[in-house]
């Protein structure tokens, strides 16, 4: 198996046990090993019953990691196989990737232009304009404890770094898929 293939068929039976635990591994390695199969083929090779698999398949295609082939077998039947596509499967996980260096882009955004607040109590953060409540002293209190907040002045100066590196770890990993 090529190095890149290998790659992807990793990350996506980690997202499958992620997603449906150890069914979502035994169905995604019978997919990989034996190529597009109805979902009896693969009750049969997992010994999952057939309400097991249509839950994992049905979870993994929604995530986008999965795809099917409609098959008119006669006028009233239809067979559905399912089965890996590199290509899509690809562009799925890159979409991932992307959408998690977005999310930390915006934290470390938020951390650099000081609009994040912290309770030193229960060490939530929160954003300025949307989560605080203000007291009838005016002061910015935590709503689920009531503590005073903070600024992340302290948090930012250890937090940034990592989360830099975190996102061009993810953007390397994004190049090299
Ligand atoms: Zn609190």
């Amino acid at each position: 198996m090529e190095r890149r293939d290998y790659m992807l068929a990793r990350m996506l039976l980690d997202l499958a046990e992620e997603i449906c635990g150890k069914a979502g591994v035994a169905v995604v390695a019978a997919l990989l090993a034996n190529g597009p199969m109805r979902d009896e083929d693969l009750s049969k090779i997992t010994g999952l019953n057939i309400i097991s698999i249509r839950s994992v398949v049905g979870q993994l295609l929604a995530a986008g990691l999965l795809s099917v082939l409609r098959e008119r077998e006669s006028i009233n039947w239809v067979n559905y196989y399912y089965f890996v596509d590199r290509h899509i499967l690809r562009a799925a996980l890159r979409e991932r990737i992307q959408k998690s260096a977005e999310l930390l882009y915006d934290l470390v955004d938020m951390l650099e232009r000081n609009e994040l607040l912290r309770c030193p109590n229960c060490s939530y953060l929160y954003r300025l304009e949307e989560t605080v409540v203000a007291n009838p002293g005016n002061e910015l209190i935590c709503p689920v404890c009531g503590a005073k907040l903070v600024d992340t002045s302290d948090v930012r100066q250890r937090v940034v770094p990592l989360l830099k590196n975190l996102i061009r770890r993810l953007s390397e990993l994004w190049r090299s898929l």
